[in-house]
């Protein structure tokens, strides 16, 4: 309702203050103002993660939210999706150097494409890196001119950071072009490694405000958007690594995905617990005193027969034998 009521430019320079999450909604109000985008992107958009209306079958009220877009342009979505990445990233890289990596043996990469077309692009670096045996792995991402640009984190044990900057720039291009990174020393190596990969799915990046100021209108951003949309699914982009590499990696992963299972599972048991107590309690309470003593008599009494049935556990929740639970059954 607020957003509607400000200007472009108004909407831009707050966009450019603040915060990755924040971001999302200027953003998404922008694009929906421009006659580029197709409004069945902007629909699917605007449903990600609401919450899920209507009844199922049973008649009990729908929970939970809405089914995710998957779109790249979408913040909500591609916070998974890069989490994902640089799991994935760091866990290959942890396999190819038998789970002890060398921070002197790694490099964060950005490379920015001259054209727009991916496949060709792709091609190109992934030949580079062939012809190098390097190991690569890291994700595509496209920059607010409208260019494809790689966050790839390469693990090169023969040639110096030096020497492969050196030969990087011969193939693609001079600094802002091809920019090569130590993992920042400021976090831990799996934080860095991780976090480079994750980068490349912020949808608008600092730097895009910083150098592309004359695409800061409503027109530009949905361009950016709608050739964001054609990356989907092809943004991967890995290699170098041999299948006993790969195995290793899915064993790290698991093993880290076990490690939060385990948590899950004990949270699950106390909440199941803590329920079964609730409903026990609930039930001899809600029986009245007379039917409760009537329980009692019958239990005491012995002739919890076949035919006879009783509804409570009578006044001791954790005492069922007795009274409820044989009778039933029997
Ligand atoms: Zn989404």
């Amino acid at each position: 309702m607020d957003l509607k009521t400000k200007g472009a430019h108004e909407l831009f320079t707050e966009m450019s203050r603040t915060e990755v999450p924040k971001r999302f909604a200027l953003m998404r109000e922008l694009v929906s103002r421009s006659s580029l985008a197709a409004p069945i992107l902007i629909a699917r958009w605007n449903t990600c993660g609401s919450p899920i209306r209507g009844r199922t079958a049973t008649g009990r009220e729908r929970k939970g939210l809405q089914h995710r877009c998957g779109l790249t342009c979408c913040h909500r979505c591609q916070n998974r999706a890069g989490i994902a990445a640089g799991k994935r990233t760091w866990s290959l890289m942890s396999a190819a150097q038998n789970e002890m990596p060398d921070r002197n043996l790694m490099s964060a990469i950005t490379i920015d494409a001259d054209d727009r077309n991916l496949h060709g692009f792709a091609r190109r670096l992934k030949l580079f890196m062939r012809r190098h045996g390097l190991n690569y792995s890291g994700e595509f991402s496209v920059s607010l001119p409208g260019l494809m640009r790689v966050h790839v984190v390469v693990l090169h044990p023969t040639l110096t950071r030096l020497a492969l900057t050196g030969l990087l720039k011969e193939q693609f291009g001079p600094y802002p072009i091809v920019n090569v990174k130590v993992p920042d020393k400021t976090k831990t190596l799996e934080q860095a490694v991780r976090g480079w990969v994750q980068y490349a799915h912020v949808p608008v990046k600092n730097k895009d405000f910083i150098h592309h100021p004359e695409l800061r209108t409503q027109d530009g951003l949905a361009g950016f958007v709608m050739l964001d949309t054609r990356v989907v699914e092809e943004r991967r982009l890995e290699g170098g690594f041999s299948l006993d590499d790969k195995a290793k990696a899915a064993r790290i992963r698991k093993i880290q995905k076990s490690k939060y299972g385990e948590s899950d599972r004990v949270r699950a048991l106390a909440i199941r617990k803590r329920i079964l107590e609730n409903t026990m309690t609930r039930q001899s309470r809600c029986l009245g005193k007379d039917s409760v003593k009537e329980v009692r008599q019958l239990g005491s009494g012995g002739e919890v027969g076949p035919g006879t049935i009783s509804n409570g556990p009578g006044g001791d929740p954790y005492a069922p034998h007795q009274g409820g639970m044989l009778g039933l059954r029997g």
